[in-house]
């Protein structure tokens, strides 16, 4: 009986992929128990490739030219499965997934140019406002209430004035409107007693204000003030799931590790590509891998 890993996606690369090198590292690491045999090793694989035995005697697997990134990711997932635990993150150089990222984010350019946020705002109080209520909301959902509630309350002061019972009036069908309206209050009357009315441009003070967490404070650095901001919401936590650029949910950790692959000047460009691709195309519960733009790129990819 051999051992194999799943390391050898490490090694990916276009045309002829020589999987010997890898499985000699792999057998250093058992974690799938092997046939020793090259015949029920190619029995084994989902796909046509040719099994031979290298000069060793162990299996040597040569996957076909112009392999296509998805037929590799059904070999994968079906390791990954008995392994119990998907492991590109962990293979892939660092060097590997920046050129991975990369092209998908220019793939991901062309399938949506205009990419940017889908709120509408005309300053930064304004977005800051529409983020707070955008939780567990649509965007299109608080694009109709805002500009009501602006017209009403156009200040930080104004809305830190302002009765709980009367915001709510306004903000009701965003949901969660008790703890919104909480947060507004609050959060307006920081803004009001710590920053003389403005709403401050870094990380640290945005985190401090009330009902703002580090999503909420990078769409703020990003798209009000210019500043790269890496929003990791629910659509960024599963993509970089999917593509197996992160192995946790925990959004911090999430950001950290797409940070260091994403070009800072594009974090905020590649916030919106992942929100907007997760909403149009790697739907929750539904990707439509058949039809997405970086499937060749993603291990998660499913066969149609
Ligand atoms: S739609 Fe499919 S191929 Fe595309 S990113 Fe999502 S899981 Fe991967």
């Amino acid at each position: 009986m051999q051992f194999l890993q799943i390391t050898w996606l490490h090694s990916l690369r276009a045309g002829n992929v020589h999987v010997e090198s890898i499985t000699y590292s792999l057998f250093l690491k058992p974690k799938i128990r092997m046939p020793a045999s090259c015949e029920s090793l190619e029995n084994f694989v989902p796909f046509s490739v040719s099994v031979r035995e290298n000069r060793h005697g162990l299996p040597r697997i040569v996957l076909p030219e112009c392999i296509h990134f998805a037929t590799l990711s059904t070999l994968y997932k079906i390791m990954a499965k008995k392994t119990k635990k998907a492991t590109l993150f962990h293979t892939e150089t660092h060097e590997e997934k920046k050129k991975r990222i990369k092209a998908i984010l220019r793939a991901l350019r062309k399938d949506i140019p205009q990419a940017a946020c889908a709120l509408h705002f005309r300053n930064p109080f304004q977005l800051l406002v529409s983020t707070i209520l955008s939780a567990q909301c649509t965007d299109e959902r608080v694009n109709k209430v805002t500009p009501e509630l602006f017209r009403a309350f156009p200040t930080p002061r104004d809305m830190a004035e302002a009765t709980t019972e009367e915001l709510i009036d306004y903000i009701r069908s965003t949901g969660f409107f008790n703890h919104k309206a909480k947060n507004l209050k609050a959060c307006c009357a920081a803004l009001v007693e710590k920053h003389g009315g403005n709403v401050p441009s870094t990380l640290e003070e945005l985190t401090a204000l009330p009902g703002v967490g580090r999503k909420t404070a990078n769409v703020i650095l990003g798209n009000a003030f210019g500043i790269p901001g890496l929003a990791v919401d629910t659509h960024v936590t599963r993509i970089a799931n999917l593509l197996q650029f992160t192995d946790t949910r925990d959004a911090e950790k999430i950001e950290r590790h797409l940070a260091a692959i994403i070009p800072k000047k594009d974090w905020t460009e590649a916030s919106h590509l992942f929100i907007l691709h997760g909403r149009k195309t790697c739907i929750a519960r539904r990707p439509r891998c058949s039809e997405c733009v970086i499937a060749r790129f993603c291990p998660s990819a499913q066969s149609p």
